[in-house]
């Protein structure tokens, strides 16, 4: 059935705002008019940004609708007539992008999401051999298969590998007779890496985990934090120090930010009593963690065949960088080399569809 309506686009117009810092001296040195806002209660919750009024200055904006409640973080919009009014920085990001002086491009879109992620991610070490058994390991079985124990060439003492060893490792990997180097281990500690690339490195069953529990860990340190701000960019301060103890950041400052509320969300409710276990359900797929990870050297194979790969999601293709740079070099060149070379530098743009 027919109808009148027709479809309409939003016109495109540009308006000024400037994003609130939090301070005061902002507000009056671009002539805002404001009230602050003090509260009564010790454990009222703002309803916009869910933080405690107690630790976080917060305003009523002077507007002609009245005033309005203005958390740090928010943007303050100038309309057509100069009246201002106030708009969550998460809404702000959806509608408006800055309007670059020289390129008249929104700025967002100038980065690669993937370089961002790195960007924010990089300066962290995760990873940390903790223990890997000797190639030796792999030697025993392989000279047992052909009862060739007379020509290894492998100092017992020092378990260094002899020439003729390395050939032998190197050849049984070629023709695929990869049981041998089962019996060669490594043991890691994964720090600092997001729940999501948990979900993701767990799905590698060949392999034992150890992982920090939510249910005796989450409240310990957040309870006692200070409420995390909104950030505005990435460079250090101490408010983004302490955030990155506990949330891995995307680069995507929308993202980020929400996933800070919920952090405050979390870190609110953990204070007023409710327990770890029901406050667990709402942890974010960004909360960090730290995992032990014991691995064999064909299970490993496997795992950097899967995720040193641009079609693997991004944090743990950094990971299994990280990992590979973590062994010894020996370790490199016998066992994993080969996968590597073929796979390549393993970031940049991976192909939407076969992401995970
Ligand atoms: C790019 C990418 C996208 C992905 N997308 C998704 C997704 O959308 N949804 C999803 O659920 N998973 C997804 N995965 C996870 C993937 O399916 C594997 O579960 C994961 O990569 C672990 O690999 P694996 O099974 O080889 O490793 P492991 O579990 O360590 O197994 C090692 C090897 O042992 C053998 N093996 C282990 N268990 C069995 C078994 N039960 N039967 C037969 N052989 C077995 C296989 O040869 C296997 O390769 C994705 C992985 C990648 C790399």
């Amino acid at each position: 059935m027919s109808n009148d309506f027709k479809q309409y686009s939003k016109r495109r117009i540009t308006i000024e705002a400037l994003q609130w810092d939090g301070t005061i001296e902002q507000l009056d040195r671009n002539n805002i008019k404001y009230i602050q806002y003090n509260s009564s209660s010790e454990y009222e919750f703002c309803p916009r940004c869910s933080k405690n009024f107690k630790d976080v200055k917060h305003i009523l904006l002077s507007t002609i609708e009245g005033n309005m409640l203005t958390c740090p973080g928010d943007f303050i919009i100038k309309g057509i007539k100069g009246e201002l009014y106030s708009c969550k920085m998460n809404i702000f990001y959806e509608t408006y992008s800055l309007v670059d002086d020289y390129y008249h491009e929104p700025v967002d879109d100038i980065f690669d999401p993937y370089d961002k992620f790195i960007s924010v991610n990089l300066d962290l070490d995760h990873v940390e051999l903790l223990h890997k058994s000797p190639l030796w390991n792999g030697i025993i079985g392989a000279r047992t298969c052909y009862d060739s124990h007379k020509y290894s060439d492998t100092d017992s003492y020092s378990n260094k590998l002899g020439e003729k060893d390395k050939i032998l490792l190197k050849n049984l990997i070629k023709i695929g007779h990869t049981s041998v180097i089962e019996h060669i281990y490594y043991t890691f500690r994964i720090k600092d890496v997001s729940r999501l690339f948990l979900q993701q490195l767990a799905r590698h069953r060949l392999a034992s985990y150890s992982v920090e529990s939510t249910r005796y860990t989450l409240s310990k340190h957040l309870k006692n934090e200070q409420a995390f701000e909104n950030i505005s960019n990435y460079y250090p301060n101490s408010n983004l120090k302490r955030i990155i103890k506990y949330i891995t950041l995307t680069g995507n400052l929308t993202v980020d930010n929400i996933n800070i509320n919920q952090l405050n969300n979390i870190r609110n409710l953990l204070r007023i009593g409710i327990p770890q276990d029901i406050v667990k359900y709402m942890i974010p797929d960004a909360l960090k963690t730290t995992i032990i990870w014991t691995i064999n050297a064909r299970s490993l194979r496997n795992f950097f065949r899967l995720r040193y790969d641009k079609h693997a999601h991004i944090e743990i293709r950094l990971i299994a960088s990280e990992v590979y740079n973590s062994l010894p070099e020996i370790d490199k060149e016998i066992l994993f080399s080969d996968i590597i070379e073929e796979k390549g530098y393993p970031f940049g743009e991976c192909q939407k569809e076969q992401q995970e």
